[in-house]
């Protein structure tokens, strides 16, 4: 593929962004903090990702506007100094006016030609220890044309350290390579069919997705082994690159009425998309990225290797009735 600047930028910031996260989580989250369900590092980590990966794309490619999950409201007042301080130390060098003009960069409105940046998707998952995402993506005309995620707690391949970078230019397939660097590979989703083994992705968390439709989902295709479960758009990568067939993300019966947000899965879906899979919402519709920062058209998000899924819309359509 032709590694365009835009391209090459984006990996850039993503890879930057993963890093800071990366440290952040080692040095905070903790015995203790798991303990005392202390969600400071994450919010540490949530500011210094967004300051980071606004600053690297405004050096680089200054005239597409970014839209960020974070703003500086909170950030600003002056009881959450101490919070300034404690990103500062993970930006040597930055002052905490940089860190606010940074992180104020990412307040784009979704019209036109904008990136949309998840700066930790998977909060939940960066304060266990599991798995989380940095997640870029550029829409172009009301479609993502361009996704990155950067996985720092997934290995690139069994003999890898942990830290993946998954991405995809529209048109240009899909690739993977490892944070620590080596080359861009190309990456496919699996070709497994109906006789199996079906392999299912979901949520760790209940309160995201209806573990319990899923399962009658998923014993209707398969009687291979559970759903693996897995925070943040990591699952996204997973598919992508041949390790599973199926991610199902029905609307959970606590918020039934729940839109996704933009940033968590536009990066994903193109990345599943560019690797051969289909991404469509629980109905069949394709997502539709035009419509603001929510998935307004859309219910839940359903993700196969393609030839799955048809299959599976028939089911989760059955299971909905049931
Ligand atoms: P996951 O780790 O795949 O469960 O997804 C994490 C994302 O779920 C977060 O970035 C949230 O934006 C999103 N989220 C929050 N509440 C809900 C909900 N009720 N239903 C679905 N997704 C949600
Ligand atoms: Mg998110």
């Amino acid at each position: 593929m032709t590694m365009d600047p835009i391209l090459s930028a984006a990996l850039e910031a993503v890879q930057s962004a993963a890093s800071v996260c990366r440290r952040i989580q080692h040095r905070l989250v903790t015995e203790d903090t798991l303990l005392k369900k202390d969600r400071s590092p994450v919010t540490v980590a949530d500011f210094a990702s967004q300051a980071v990966l606004c600053r690297k794309l405004a050096a680089s490619v200054p005239d597409i506007p970014v839209l960020g999950e974070e703003d500086t409201l909170a950030l600003e007042r002056p009881e959450n100094r101490l919070l300034l301080d404690k990103i500062g130390v993970f930006l040597q060098e930055w002052s905490a006016g940089d860190i606010l003009d940074a992180i104020r960069r990412g307040n784009a409105q979704p019209e036109g030609t904008f990136f949309t940046v998840d700066p930790i998707d998977g909060t939940k998952g960066f304060l266990r220890g599991d798995q989380y995402a940095v997640a870029l993506a550029l829409v172009e005309d009301r479609r993502v044309v361009l996704g990155v995620l950067g996985c720092p707690n997934l290995p690139a391949s069994a003999s890898d350290e942990a830290g993946t970078l998954a991405f995809a230019r529209k048109g240009q397939g899909a690739f993977q390579r490892s944070m620590s660097g080596g080359p861009a590979l190309p990456i496919r989703v699996s070709s497994v069919g109906p006789e199996g083994p079906v392999r299912f992705l979901e949520s760790v968390e209940s309160g995201h997705a209806h573990h319990g439709m899923q399962e009658r989902v998923r014993k209707a295709i398969t009687d291979h082994q559970e759903a693996v479960r897995i925070d943040s758009q990591v699952k996204y990568a997973v598919l992508a690159r041949g390790d599973a067939e199926v991610y199902l993300r029905l609307p959970s019966p606590k918020t039934p009425d729940y839109r996704e947000k933009i940033w968590d899965h536009a990066a994903g879906s193109l990345i599943v998309q560019e690797a051969g899979g289909i991404v469509s919402d629980m109905n069949g519709k394709p997502l539709h990225f035009g419509c603001g920062r929510l998935l307004a058209d859309n219910a839940g998000v359903v993700a196969t290797n393609g030839g799955l899924h048809s299959r599976v819309i028939e089911s989760v359509r059955k299971a909905a009735r049931e």
